[in-house]
């Protein structure tokens, strides 16, 4: 039996929840909320939904319901409103974040931990503390959502099929983000080759511009809509998936990251092989210098953060 347990149904939790349930990614998902009857009122029309799926058995309760879950996703908290960064949302998140994995951890044996409430670094790293598990047992959600928007992005400029854009998003999910240019490519085309085959000049305002847009994107769709959650939980989804069918995927997910690229004692993205045990490997691979002093530059943001904590 694959059990996950998803805390906090808002919009995240249960866009993540759906996306899981008609992939049938388990057979048993809880929800659990603060907000007990939110739980209990999404269970119920979820559970309606998977009349027409399948067998998915779909609950809400407390925290005993964590009991042999396989995977914990955390969405629980306060979310951005307009004008407002992740970052300043840290002090109240990282209470909630220590109480909920508190609470869980009476109950389930060893999970892996998916953290997606913000600022999901900052948290993913609070989060391996108070578990105290090993270091690729907990997994942010990190920039696997400002990847897919970057290749999207890159895959439209370029008038290709997304998936053929191998092009990777590293650092803090959010403004201090780092595209990797360097390594980007369309089928092993660089995209700079590929810019020059399309007759597109690829400089500097081209890069700046992609990445503002990578930047941005939330920031627009919650000044529409007032949150995003088919994006991040697509993502989760993602993930979790990566994980129940031992894919040794490469995801940009935030893990702890001290060793690597002469970072410090932070949590950030960085590709990394993710199967059923967590995070396999953080894929170091070379990039270029400036790429690596903006990493070591988004690092030392949420290294402040880490200490304001
Ligand atoms: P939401 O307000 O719709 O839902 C949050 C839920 O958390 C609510 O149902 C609330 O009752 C619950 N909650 C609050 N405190 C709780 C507690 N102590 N225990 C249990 N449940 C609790 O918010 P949302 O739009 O779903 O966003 C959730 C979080 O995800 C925010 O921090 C947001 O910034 C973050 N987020 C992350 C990404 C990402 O890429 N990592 C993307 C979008 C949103």
């Amino acid at each position: 039996m694959n059990r996950i347990a998803v805390i906090g149904v808002g919009n995240v939790g249960m866009a993540f929840a759906y996306a899981a349930a008609i992939k049938r990614l388990a057979n048993d998902i809880v929800l659990i909320d603060a907000n007990a009857a939110r739980a209990e009122g999404e269970s119920m029309d979820l559970a309606d939904a998977m009349a027409l799926v399948g067998p998915v058995q779909i609950r809400s309760g407390g925290y005993e319901q964590c009991e042999g879950a396989r995977i914990v996703v955390v969405t629980a908290g306060a979310k951005q409103m307009p004008g407002q960064s992740r970052l300043d949302l840290v002090r109240v998140n990282a209470g909630i974040t220590r109480d909920i994995l508190t609470a869980v951890m009476q109950y389930a044996d060893d999970p892996l931990y998916i953290m997606a409430t913000n600022p999901v670094d900052v948290l993913t790293h609070v989060a391996r503390t108070v578990t105290g598990v090993a270091p690729g047992r907990v997994i942010g959600s990190g920039t696997v959502l400002d990847s897919a928007r970057f290749r999207g992005h890159v895959a439209e400029i370029l008038g290709v099929d997304v998936r053929g854009v191998h092009a990777h998003i590293v650092g803090e999910h959010g403004d201090s983000e780092v595209a990797l240019w360097s390594r980007a490519n369309v089928s092993g085309i660089p995209v700079a080759e590929m810019c020059a085959r399309r007759g597109i000049a690829y400089d500097a305002a081209f890069r700046e511009k992609a990445l503002g847009h990578v930047r941005h994107a939330a920031y627009e769709i919650i000044e529409r809509k007032g949150a995003t959650g088919y994006g991040i939980g697509m993502s989760l989804c993602r993930i979790v998936e990566a994980i129940l069918h031992d894919e040794h995927s490469v995801l940009t997910v935030s893990c702890p990251v001290a060793g690597h690229y002469g970072l410090g004692d932070v949590s950030l993205s960085l590709p990394c092989v993710i199967g059923s045990d967590g995070i396999e490997e953080v894929l170091d691979a070379p990039i270029a210098e400036d790429e690596q002093a903006a990493l070591a530059a988004s690092a030392r943001v949420l290294g402040e953060h880490l200490a304001a904590l």
